[in-house]
């Protein structure tokens, strides 16, 4: 198999990733993802969200190192091992960032935003829900 991209990880930047690539179709892409598929029911009912948090097949089972601001306790860290990642496990909140978090002093000086103004920024965002 021949592939001008491999990706690895087949989550929310994965997915993204490969489906921007593949818009050209003779671009070849190989996306890899360690997890199965997301037929699991618990994925599509809203409820299902807290029976995976530390799902033997779904997730990747983390756990925090013990530390004693825990009171020694290590933490349940969830991460999604399946195709979706961690957006297939999520809790679906979107929250829209505010114009000055993408201005010249907030996350935008230190990211691939910068230089990006806030009316650019609502344009790239989701355009069903942009203004
Ligand atoms: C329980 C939970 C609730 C959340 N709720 C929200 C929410 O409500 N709103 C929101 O905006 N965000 C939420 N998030 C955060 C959001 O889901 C993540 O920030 C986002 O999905 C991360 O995307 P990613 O592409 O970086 O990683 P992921 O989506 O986690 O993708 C990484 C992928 O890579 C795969 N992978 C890893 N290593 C390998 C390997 N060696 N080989 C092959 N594949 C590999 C994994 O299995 C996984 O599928 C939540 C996250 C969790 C865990």
């Amino acid at each position: 198999m021949q592939a001008d991209y491999i990706i690895i990880g087949a989550g929310s930047a994965g997915c993204v990733l490969a489906n921007r690539l593949t818009e050209n179709p003779g671009t070849r892409v190989l996306l890899i993802e360690a997890g199965g598929r997301d037929w699991n029911p618990l994925i599509h009912i809203p409820a299902g969200f807290f029976k995976m948090l530390d799902h033997d097949t779904l997730t990747w089972k983390f756990r925090s190192e013990p530390d004693p601001g825990t009171n020694g306790r290590a933490i349940v860290y969830t991460r999604g091992r399946v195709i979706g990642g961690s957006s297939s496990i999520n809790g679906l909140i979107y929250i829209r960032g505010q114009p000055e978090d993408y201005g010249a002093d907030g996350f935008a000086a230190i990211s691939l935003c910068a230089g990006k103004s806030a009316s650019l920024m609502r344009v790239r965002w989701p355009p069903a829900i942009g203004s």
